[in-house]
């Protein structure tokens, strides 16, 4: 089966051109090129009336979207993955909070079984044997908690944190298995680096957040393989200049990539463009952390037992704290093209291929390259979705 998309702006891994069209085989890309193709080749046609031709977007810390928890049951999560195509996002990590240890191993089996329910699944080397995705990918697993500093708590329930010890930890990777892919752990609390080296021999990728960590306990956390870091900025120690902390800490390391929650709201944007200077597009990833009222009207809203009023683009606790976001990815990419200055590339970049390439699935997900898996978003000229792609299927289309 042969698709082509025609007549937009094709957002490559270094360049966009301006009219050009991408051809689907299979499941996967076979070329991108200049111009109009030829009449002869007009079949299962899709036109993007001169907006953008994009990679699919991956969210890698998302709590929810359209009005679903990304942890609260399988049919849930699917539901949400449903919801998220809407917005082009083809892929993403749930994300859970500081929960009981009963409910994170419930959270985990959700996941589990929502990933197996994919019709899109991962199977990657099968995907032309596949039936069209229903809904955006569940790549695994992101634990946001319980193992965070109860000082630096944010919205998570300070009663659900607690130091990593005991069998906790051997029961989340053995019930998680391969599907557990990220952990924020905050490196400074008791047995945080300990953990930090368990997560790294199972493969797992610990974050650093929730953390009230100093410069040199970050950089020995780094070390130590924490290499990626949960919403840069949002519950830290903040900054002085004879101690700066987590966030100013991994802001300067080079080893360690960084979550941004681009809302214009979480992070000032002079804060923004300081991180953007110094990490780039390389090091940089867009997240929503969003809550489920992303993408649904303000509001009063349940969010894991607190009450939270949704207003112009905040969701905050009834004493101001910030709990989630109501951001939705594709807005994060326009933010960094109008505020950071990003290019089309880098902005895609930091929204899809950079998390994809530190879960390794970068060689077959994330870019509009030919040969590669043909998860692609169509926006229009203000970043509203389209139509979405899923290994080359429509999964959706407004
Ligand atoms: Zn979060």
């Amino acid at each position: 089966l042969k698709r082509i998309i025609f007549n937009g702006k094709v957002v490559l891994p270094d360049r966009t051109i301006e009219k050009g069209c991408v051809s689907i085989a299979n499941g996967h890309i076979s070329s991108v090129f200049d111009g109009e193709p030829n009449e002869e080749l007009r079949s299962g046609w899709i036109d993007a009336k001169g907006g953008w031709i994009t990679p699919g977007l991956t969210d890698i810390h998302t709590h929810g979207n359209g009005g679903y928890w990304g942890f609260f049951g399988a049919d849930e999560i699917l539901n949400m993955a449903r919801a998220f195509v809407k917005i082009g996002v083809t892929s993403f990590l749930p994300a859970t909070v500081s929960l009981p240890h009963n409910m994170v191993l419930c959270a985990i089996d959700a996941i589990k079984i929502a990933m197996s329910k994919q019709s899109g699944g991962t199977d990657y080397d099968r995907i032309h044997e596949k039936p069209a995705a229903d809904g955006a990918r569940v790549l695994g697993i992101n634990l946001e908690g319980p193992f965070i500093n109860p000082k630096r708590a944010g919205a998570h329930n300070p009663l659900a944190i607690r130091e990593p010890q005991g069998k906790e930890v051997d029961e989340i990777i053995e019930r998680a298995g391969s599907a557990l892919r990220l952990l924020t752990v905050a490196p400074e609390i008791k047995g945080g680096m300990e953990l930090i080296d368990r997560l790294v021999s199972s493969g797992i990728l610990p974050s650093i957040g929730h953390s009230d960590a100093t410069a040199e306990q970050t950089h020995e956390a780094i070390a130590r393989g924490a290499t990626h870091f949960t919403h840069l900025f949002n519950a830290v120690r903040v900054f002085h200049q004879r101690e700066p902390g987590c966030a100013f800490a991994a802001l300067i390391d080079p080893n360690i990539n960084v979550e941004l929650i681009l809302d214009g709201k979480h992070v000032h944007i002079d804060v923004a463009k300081i991180a953007y200077k110094i990490k780039t597009a390389q090091k940089m990833i867009l997240v929503s952390d969003s809550i489920h009222a992303a993408g649904m009207p303000d509001g009063d809203y349940n969010v894991w037992g607190f009450q939270v009023k949704v207003k112009d683009g905040i969701c905050s606790l009834p004493d101001g704290t910030f709990a989630g976001s109501v951001l939705t990815l594709n807005t994060a990419v326009k933010n960094a093209i109008d505020y950071l200055g990003a290019s089309p590339s880098d902005a895609f970049r930091m929204a899809s291929i950079n998390g994809l390439k530190e879960l390794k699935y970068d060689d077959k997900l994330g870019s509009i390259e030919p040969g590669k898996i043909a998860d692609i978003a169509v926006f229009d000229n203000e970043f509203n979705c389209i139509s979405t792609l899923i290994s080359g299927e429509i999964a959706y289309k407004s």
